[in-house]
C-alpha cells in the first residue's frame, strides 16, 4: 500500500482506516511513542507501538533520525498534544542513526552548530520551518507576476556586463591551469579567460531584463546572482537569488506602486499557507526575547509585524528628506543608532537607513532621488542635473531590502553618462541599442529574495534563510 503524507494524515479524514506513514523519527519516547515527521509539516505524527508485538531487536534501531515506514490504524488520540495516531502494527526501518554519532539530537542546537551541518539542519524544526517558507515565498512570487501579466525570463548568468558598475564580480574561465595564457611580461591574462573573451557571474540580470521589457512589456527575472564582496555580515552573501521585475512605460511612482503591492501580495500569501510554521518560528523568537533586556525587545511579534506590513502604506521620502531628518536627530546613545550625521551626498550606511525605519518612521520606507553620484549609470537624471530616480525600500530589522529605479532612456544623456563614468561603451553596445531603437521610459528594481526570507522568518543571519549560504568562510559546502 502507499504511504500517506502526514500533513494529510493528520487531518483525520482516514480516521479508523488502515495507513501507512513513512519518515525519520524525532523522538521515541517510553519504548511506545514514536513522533515521526517527514517533512510535509512541522508537525508529527504520533505512533504507538505495542510493545510485546515488536522483537527488542526491532525497536533498538529506532533512535532520533532513524528512516522508519509504519502501518496500522489511524485512530483518535488518547493522549493530549494531537487529534489522531498511528497504532502500529507493522513496523520497518530503512535506516538507523547511531545516537553516538548523529549530530542532531532532540536538544536545541545553536544556529552556529547547525551551519556547519548543512546537510544535516534541515531536519530540524527551525530549518524545515524556515525553507518551507522559503519555497512558499518562490512560489508567491511566480504566482504574483504570472498572475499580473508579466513574463518569466531567463537571464545569463555568465555575461560579460558589470550592470552594477562596482566591481564586484567573480571570473568566468575555461582556463588550462597547466597552460595559463599569459601576458608579455608574464602575468596570467585574464582578457580572454571564457573561449577569449573576459566574462565573469552575473550580478544582476537587470540589463538583459531591460532588453526583454522592450519588447514583452512586463518581465521578471528570479535567479542566483553572485557578488564578490567581502560577505562578513550578516546581510550579505556571495550567492544570493535576487527577484528583478522590468516595465515598459513605467515610470519611479509605478515602480514604487509595483514594490510596495508585490512585497505585500507575497508576505500575505506566506501569512495564509505556512500558518504552522510561522507560528512555530514566532514562538522560537518569543523565547529567544525573554532572554534579552527589556530595552532590545522588539515591539512586536513576528506575524504582528507581517501583518502590519501588509496593512500598512510604506512611507515615501525623498533622500533629501532623508538627510535633514538625520541632520536633525541627535546622536543616539544607544550603541545601534550611534550614527554620524552625514552631509547631502553621502551613501547612507544600514544604521541610517535603519534608524529612518525603527526609530523615526516606525514602518517601511521608500527612499527616493538619490544623488547621481552614488548610484549606477543606467538610472534616470532628474531635471535638477543631481538626482536620479531611484529607489531603495528599507525595512525594519533588515535594511535596504530593494533597489530599483527608472533608467535613463535618452540615448544621448546615457552615452555621455557612460563616458563620463570611464565604462567601455563598446562593451554596452546591445545596451544602447534599446536606447537607439524604439526607446521609451521604464523602471524596475532588484530585491533580494533571502533578505526578503529573513524578514518573514524573523530570522537575523541571512546564512540561515538559504539552503548552502555561500560566503568567504563557506564556499565550497
Ligand atoms: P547593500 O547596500 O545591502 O550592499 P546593494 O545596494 O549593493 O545592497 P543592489 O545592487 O541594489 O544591492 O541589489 C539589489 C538587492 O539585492 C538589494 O537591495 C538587496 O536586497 C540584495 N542584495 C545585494 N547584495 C546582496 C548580497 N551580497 N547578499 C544578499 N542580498 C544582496
Ligand atoms: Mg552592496
Ligand atoms: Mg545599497
Ligand atoms: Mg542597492
Amino acid at each position: 500500500m502507499k504511504h500517506t503524507k502526514i500533513i494529510d494524515l493528520l487531518t483525520g479524514k482516514a480516521l479508523l482506516h488502515e495507513v501507512k506513514a513513512k519518515g525519520w523519527v524525532k523522538t521515541f519516547r517510553n519504548n511506545q511513542f514514536i513522533a515521526l515527521n517527514d517533512g510535509s509539516t512541522i508537525n508529527n505524527i504520533q505512533c504507538v507501538v505495542d510493545l510485546d508485538k515488536f522483537p527488542a531487536e526491532l525497536l533498538k534501531k529506532i533512535h532520533t533520525g532513524a528512516a522508519i515506514s509504519v502501518r496500522g490504524t489511524l485512530i483518535e488520540s488518547r493522549g493530549a498534544g494531537q487529534n489522531v495516531e498511528i497504532q502500529v502494527e507493522n513496523l520497518k526501518v530503512y535506516g538507523e542513526s547511531n545516537p553516538e554519532e548523529y549530530p542532531i539530537q532532540p536538544k536545541k542546537h545553536s544556529l552556529e552548530f547547525l551551519r556547519e551541518n548543512a546537510h544535516l539542519r534541515i531536519r530540524t524544526n527551525i530549518f524545515g520551518a524556515i525553507m518551507r517558507v522559503r519555497s512558499t515565498l518562490s512560489y508567491a512570487v511566480h504566482k504574483y507576476f504570472q498572475d499580473n501579466g508579466f513574463f518569466y525570463f531567463n537571464a545569463p548568468i555568465i555575461t560579460g556586463s558589470d550592470a552594477e558598475g562596482a566591481g564586484e564580480m567573480f571570473k568566468v574561465t575555461n582556463f588550462n591551469l597547466n597552460k595559463l595564457p599569459r601576458t608579455e611580461e608574464g602575468a596570467v591574462d585574464f582578457s580572454e579567460d571564457f573561449f577569449g573573451k573576459a566574462t565573469n557571474l552575473t550580478v544582476s540580470g537587470q540589463l538583459e531584463a531591460e532588453t526583454y521589457a522592450m519588447a514583452l512589456g512586463s518581465v521578471y527575472t528570479f535567479g542566483p546572482t553572485f557578488r564578490a564582496e567581502n560577505s562578513n555580515t550578516s546581510r550579505h552573501l556571495a550567492e544570493f537569488w535576487m527577484i528583478e521585475p522590468e516595465v515598459a512605460f513605467n515610470k519611479l511612482a509605478d515602480n514604487m506602486d509595483l514594490a510596495e503591492d508585490f512585497i505585500k501580495y507575497v508576505i500575505n500569501y506566506t501569512l495564509e499557507k505556512c500558518q504552522d510554521d510561522l507560528a512555530f518560528l514566532e514562538k522560537r523568537l518569543q523565547e529567544e526575547e525573554k532572554n534579552k533586556p527589556q530595552a532590545e525587545r522588539s515591539e512586536m511579534a513576528l506575524l504582528e509585524k507581517l501583518r502590519f506590513i501588509t496593512e500598512n502604506n510604506f512611507k515615501r521620502v525623498s533622500y533629501t528628506e532623508a538627510i535633514d531628518i538625520l541632520k536633525a536627530s541627535k546622536p543616539n546613545k544607544n550603541k545601534k543608532f550611534n550614527y554620524i550625521i552625514e552631509e547631502w551626498g553621502a551613501d547612507l550606511q544600514s544604521e541610517h537607513e535603519r534608524y529612518l525605519v525603527e526609530k523615526h518612521f516606525k514602518c517601511p520606507v521608500i527612499l527616493f532621488d538619490y544623488p547621481a553620484d552614488i548610484k549606477a549609470f543606467y538610472m534616470r537624471m532628474n531635471e535638477d542635473g543631481k538626482t536620479v530616480r531611484a529607489m531603495d525600500i528599507l525595512f525594519p530589522g533588515i535594511g535596504e531590502i530593494v533597489g530599483g529605479s527608472e533608467r535613463e532612456e535618452r540615448y544621448d544623456v546615457l552615452l555621455d553618462k557612460i563616458e563620463s563614468m570611464g565604462i567601455d561603451k563598446e562593451e554596452l553596445w546591445w545596451y544602447l541599442d534599446t536606447r537607439k531603437f524604439g526607446t521609451a521610459p521604464h523602471s524596475g528594481f532588484g530585491l533580494g529574495f533571502e533578505r526578503l526570507v529573513l524578514f518573514v522568518t524573523g530570522m537575523t543571519n541571512i546564512r540561515d534563510v538559504i539552503p548552502f549560504p555561500r560566503t568567504p568562510q563557506n564556499a565550497a559546502f
